[in-house]
């Protein structure tokens, strides 16, 4: 087993209590943050008070206030969000030199030689339990797991919510691994515990305890990756702040306006936009890209995915591939939410292999397009496509990975 000491924080119901910590008046009472303020838009937080009386994140505020009419929403606000995050990370930062900001609520620390031993880590998570209420805010909680890997640190932050503290080690893993559901295990999701449930694994001790070979079957190489994972074996280095990004990727939760004015495609165009532009300030090119379509009347969301022969980063190609990615899975019916991502990301070896070779003129236009932009603002100068849009797709918060790296940690 690795001998490190990982420790990872997950703040609790995040949003909805930094709304409650800015604005007193909303504490100790359900709130639900949406997307924005509309009965189709969806909540992407919910306070503690609201999940108790059933309320659920990617409902629509429509849906949450049937379950419970009490409810107060309130609108996002990303910036109030990152500042208390800044706040947050730098009290994080002064306890190691390797930390990873794995979203805008959770961090992986390592600890490994900055503490002698599990207890001494103990101590110092309630040392950040203590800090982050009293230097950031009151209302704040953030759930902690220690543990010798990133993963099964992430697996003790998540069994004991709010405000909890747990350590996971050899003695006491297959003692949680035993109460857990498959689903609690981050990585997997319903179509891969219907896979395991085929072959008759129905909690989390029994796929550690299933043959390895017989798993690899049952899921490829990732069955050797659980294997580790369960046996405190160590597959996934942090990635701190300074690492370059996997993939880049902006959503929008599509507010039934956009239906109505036919500006499905131009919110699309803009998100490939932000994404571009990221890709070209990290200077690195894309191979792949997927664009994601919620629709109003189906839960689940539909994935179109392209690889590119040669790896780009002008916005004209990616607008263009999104744009017929889009149209393989759209037909005018009501999105309620969109996705771009960019994927298997490279720095340019200088090996451009021969066939559609992208035109340097083009690259060219897309960077003076940045230079414009980060000298004009915004607005400046836009895609044709999108010169209908307002304020459409403004700032978002992505929901899982920060790949920027403009943290002020
Ligand atoms: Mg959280």
């Amino acid at each position: 087993m690795s001998d490190r000491i990982i420790l990872h924080v997950d703040m609790n119901s995040y949003f909805a209590s930094v709304e409650q910590q800015a604005n007193p008046t909303l504490r100790g009472k359900p709130i639900g943050v949406c997307a924005y303020l509309h009965p189709g838009g969806c909540l992407i937080a919910a306070s503690v008070e609201a999940k108790i009386l059933g309320v659920k994140v990617g409902m629509t505020v429509e849906e949450a206030r049937m379950i419970c009419p009490k409810t107060i929403f309130v609108e996002n606000d990303p910036a109030k969000y990152r500042a208390v995050t800044s706040r947050f990370f730098k009290i994080l930062h002064e306890l190691s030199d390797t930390i990873e900001h794995y979203s805008i609520d959770e961090a992986f620390v390592d600890l490994t030689g900055w503490v002698r031993d599990e207890a001494e880590a103990c101590f110092l998570a309630s040392r950040i339990k203590y800090r982050l209420k009293h230097e950031v805010g009151d209302w704040l909680r953030c759930s902690v797991g220690i543990a010798p890997t990133r993963f099964l640190a992430k697996f003790g932050s998540d069994l004991q919510k709010p405000d909890g503290l747990t350590m996971v080690n050899l003695l006491n893993l297959d003692q949680y691994l035993s109460f857990a559901d498959l689903e609690d295990l981050c990585g997997i999701g319903r179509k891969i515990r219907q896979r395991l449930e085929r072959v008759g694994i129905r909690t989390p001790l029994e796929l550690k305890y299933f043959p390895l070979g017989n798993l690899m079957r049952v899921l490829g190489k990732n069955g050797y990756y659980w294997w580790n994972r369960l046996r405190a074996i160590e597959c996934e280095l942090l990635i701190s702040s300074d690492t370059l990004p996997k993939s880049i990727g902006h959503s929008y939760c599509v507010p039934d306006r956009v239906n109505r004015e036919g500006n499905v495609e131009a919110v699309l165009t803009k998100l490939v936009e932000k994404a571009g532009r990221r890709l070209r300030a990290y200077g690195l090119f894309a191979e792949s890209l997927s664009v994601a379509v919620g629709f109003r009347d189906e839960y689940e969301s539909q994935s179109e995915w392209k690889r590119f022969y040669q790896p780009t980063d002008d916005s004209f190609s990616l607008v263009r591939e999104s744009s017929a990615l889009l149209h393989r899975l759209w037909h005018s019916k009501p999105v309620r939410f969109l996705a771009v991502t960019l994927g298997k990301l490279s720095l340019p070896d200088g090996q451009m292999k021969f066939e559609g070779l992208p035109d340097p003129g083009i690259l060219r236009v897309s960077k003076s397009v940045d230079a414009i932009r980060d000298r004009y603002g915004e607005h400046s100068i836009v895609f044709g496509r999108m010169f209908s849009l307002g304020d459409e797709a403004p700032d978002r918060i992505g929901f899982r990975k920060i790949v920027g790296r403009g943290y002020e940690g």
